[in-house]
């Protein structure tokens, strides 16, 4: 275990005392399990965690902290963490996961840390979806705070933007109601910003009519990964926005859970998901399977609650290194770096998964000033993840990525928060800010956490990096 800040046994107690919820320092049974991450290879050790389950709790937690000296950490799931909390006080908010759909306002309200399956569950009962992204058990609040980019996101945009409002509680322990109305400035900067600024405790968004969409995937042997990605470039080009797709490299391992036809082997999927009639999905994918048959054709009309089936991301924790970035082409250069660094030949590649998603359309309509969201011209949005079951694969899957995109320099525009981790999130995602845009979002870190108490997000001003 590292080294890890102590808090004294009747601070603790006193603690305990504020707390609905539960708290759990080194030495308690439950720490362990409480400290854990979705991403098994972060391992974090906090001098405390509180499992929060109302905003006081949250609020008690807060100015304790500020007492102490202690930094403030939080997490939901843990599938996107920015700095290990060590040595903080980390609020988890797995326990605050209430959610309420009002299908005649067309909005969910729901707290900190709802998972996005549980919004679309109620959402998908009134015939409304959510803008989720590929995977379901991924925090609701942290995926929105950094953009979020899901299956209907060329038509309805990014999930930043269908915010209608925050409860947070802020770094001098006062609740704050963030919106349109009421701290505009918190509302422009949340939205695309990062966590950074305040705990969010609820959120509510907008929902959007969508009961039934066609989706899946294409699956095509990995030799054929260049030309489907030159395919790709042409096809996307004829696409309305109601489709969102993108072509994914595997290199699936040789493991049960895999389905058998597909284990140990490499391949390149077109994936997407229409949400319009049925039959205009199956028009516009029909030049695929003119082309060439897949090995699988696994599109069909599924109800939007299932659109989780398209990606397939693991549902249980991973150990697991992610990557991303912007990409302005799809250049033949581009291209064979994808297929060189993307498809494994006898295990070249630890990469599971290489992932260019077309996105654009809804996200470049709205004022581009709205909220602190940087990026809304860009289209092409690549995510690398690897598998890392120790420390040594960990560093393995990042230098390799760090070789694989400077092969795609040329092409690469800039980085999405969503798709980045640890030191590449919190250090590098300030500089995709336009400098206007940085030093506002700068002076809204002073303003509301002058004291850098959540020093666990990304790092936007000066601030001195403690680990
Ligand atoms: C399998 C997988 C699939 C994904 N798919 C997509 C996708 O399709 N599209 C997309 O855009 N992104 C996607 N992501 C990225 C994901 O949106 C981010 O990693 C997101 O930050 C995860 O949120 P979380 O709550 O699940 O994780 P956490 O690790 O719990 O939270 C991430 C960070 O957000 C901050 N935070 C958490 N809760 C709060 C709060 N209440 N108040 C303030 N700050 C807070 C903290 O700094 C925390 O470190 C995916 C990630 C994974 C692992």
């Amino acid at each position: 275990m590292t080294n890890t800040t102590h808090i004294a046994p009747d601070a603790l107690e006193d603690l305990r005392k504020q707390i609905e919820g539960s708290v759990f320092a080194p030495g308690d049974s439950g720490y362990d399990k409480a400290r854990m991450t979705w991403n098994l290879a972060v391992q974090q050790f906090p001098a405390a965690v509180v499992m929060a389950t109302s905003d006081a709790d949250v609020v008690a937690a807060v100015r304790f902290a500020g007492q102490q000296g202690l930094k403030v950490g939080v997490q939901a799931t843990g599938h996107g963490v920015i700095r290990p909390a060590d040595g903080s006080l980390l609020i988890n908010t797995a326990q605050m996961a209430g959610v309420e759909v009002d299908a005649a306002t067309q909005t969910a309200r729901f707290e900190a840390g709802a998972p996005w399956g549980a919004v679309l569950e109620k959402a998908q009962a009134h015939g409304l979806a959510p803008l989720l992204g590929s995977s379901p058990s991924v925090g609701a609040v942290a995926y929105s705070l950094g953009g979020g980019l899901g299956w209907l996101a060329r038509k309805y945009g990014l999930s930043a933007d269908s915010v209608t409002s925050f409860d947070v509680v802020t770094a001098n322990g006062r609740t704050l109601h963030v919106s349109a109305d009421e701290n505009t400035d918190l509302f422009w900067g949340m939205r695309g910003g990062g966590g950074g600024f305040a705990i969010v405790t609820s959120m509510e968004i907008k929902l959007y009519p969508v009961a039934e969409v066609f989706g899946g995937n294409l699956v095509y042997p990995a030799a054929l990964a260049g030309e489907i990605l030159r395919r790709y470039r042409d096809w996307i080009a004829t696409l309305p926005l109601e489709f969102s797709t993108s072509v994914a490299l595997m290199n699936l391992p040789p493991l049960p859970m895999v389905p058998e036809f597909l284990r140990g082997k490499s391949v390149a999927m077109v994936r997407g998901c229409y949400c319009g009639p049925v039959g205009e999905g199956q028009a516009l994918l029909q030049p695929w399977l003119d082309w060439q048959a897949p090995i699988a054709n696994l599109f069909h009309p599924m109800t939007f609650s299932s659109v989780a089936e398209v990606s397939n991301d693991p549902h249980d924790p991973v150990p697991g290194a992610t990557t991303g970035a912007w990409l302005s082409e799809l250049s033949d250069t581009a291209i064979d770096a994808l297929v060189r660094y993307g498809v494994s030949i006898n295990g070249s590649s630890p990469f599971v998964l290489t992932e260019v998603r077309h996105v654009g359309g809804a996200m470049a309509s709205v004022d581009h000033n709205s909220n602190a969201f940087p990026h809304r011209e860009e289209s092409l949005l690549l995510d690398v993840t690897g598998m890392a079951p120790t420390p040594e694969a960990h560093a393995f899957v990042v230098n390799y990525a760090r070789e694989f995109k400077s092969a795609l320099e040329p092409a690469i525009s800039g980085l999405y928060a969503n798709f980045t981790e640890r030191d590449e999130a919190r250090h590098a995602v300030a500089h995709s800010f336009p400098p206007e845009t940085l030093q506002r979002l700068a002076a809204l870190k002073a303003k509301y956490d002058p004291d850098n108490l959540f020093d666990y997000s990304y790092q936007l001003g000066d601030g001195a990096d403690a680990s």
